[in-house]
């Protein structure tokens, strides 16, 4: 038996299983209506889905919509006590309501909080400036950049690393590094698809792990129906 997957093999095999599901999810009508830009919802929805699941972060996401207030101008000229109210369903509110007026304080004073301009810079340049800024970690920073910005950069998450963990993913060796994690799926991806393409398999490959891991690979994993269960060697290990 095959064990351990490649991460252009999981790609495939996920794909096939759960078909494309275009990540990031966001209320495009909103914005249409609001004449605001779609992209700063991706950044909001990546700070606040800081450990918390993503059903808190629709509910806080809907309260800055019903106020009128996703986008960059209105959190600026909104106070800290008001936003802390419409994020307190994602959790740790204090925190998130201080990380995203910091946010948008650096977006407006760097950038006129012109996302066009954010994001038209050098890659390096701006991972780098993203990390700088508090609570902004790598995943947050990554998703902002790919998901937002359309930058080829893959998103590691929890879910990635216990996959990699459990199947195990070919050439992970080190599973509490971001960055060792990130590589391996770079380079793997970056040998099989073309530059054109990479960026979307990027993006469908993280959003492909998550459904894999809310629906079967859970934390109690229900490896009896997994799509990779004849290829996981954690499944074999069970029996
Ligand atoms: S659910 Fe089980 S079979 Fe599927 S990837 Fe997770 S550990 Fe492997």
């Amino acid at each position: 038996m095959e064990t351990g997957l490649t991460p252009t093999r999981l790609y495939m095999v996920l794909q096939k299983k759960f078909g494309v599901l275009n990540w990031w999810p966001m209320d495009k009508n909103y914005h249409m209506m609001n004449n605001s830009d779609p992209r700063f919802e991706i950044i909001v929805g990546a700070v606040l889905t800081q450990n918390t699941a993503w059903s808190n972060v629709e509910k806080a996401l809907d309260n800055l919509k019903l106020d009128k207030a996703l986008d960059v101008d209105s959190i600026m000229d909104m106070t800290l006590e008001k936003l802390e109210e419409l994020v307190r369903p994602s959790g740790f509110f204090k925190q998130k309501a201080k990380r995203l007026k910091n946010l948008v304080l650096y977006l407006k004073s760097k950038y006129n909080g012109d996302l066009d301009c954010f994001f038209n810079r050098d890659f390096y340049t701006l991972r780098e400036e993203l990390l700088s800024l508090s609570g902004i970690g790598p995943e947050t920073a990554d998703s902002i950049l790919l998901y937002a910005g359309g930058k080829p950069v893959f998103v590691v998450d929890a879910y990635t690393k216990r996959v990699c963990e459990r199947l195990p993913v070919v050439g992970v060796n080190d599973v509490s590094s971001y960055d060792t994690v990130q590589r391996v799926f770079q380079y793997d991806l970056s040998k099989n698809f073309s530059d054109e393409k990479l960026t979307m398999v990027y993006k469908e490959l993280h959003a492909l792990i998550v459904e894999l891991a809310k629906k079967y690979c859970k934390k109690k994993p229900l490896c009896s129906v997994c799509p990779l269960n004849n290829k996981c060697l954690f499944k074999k290990n069970l029996f």
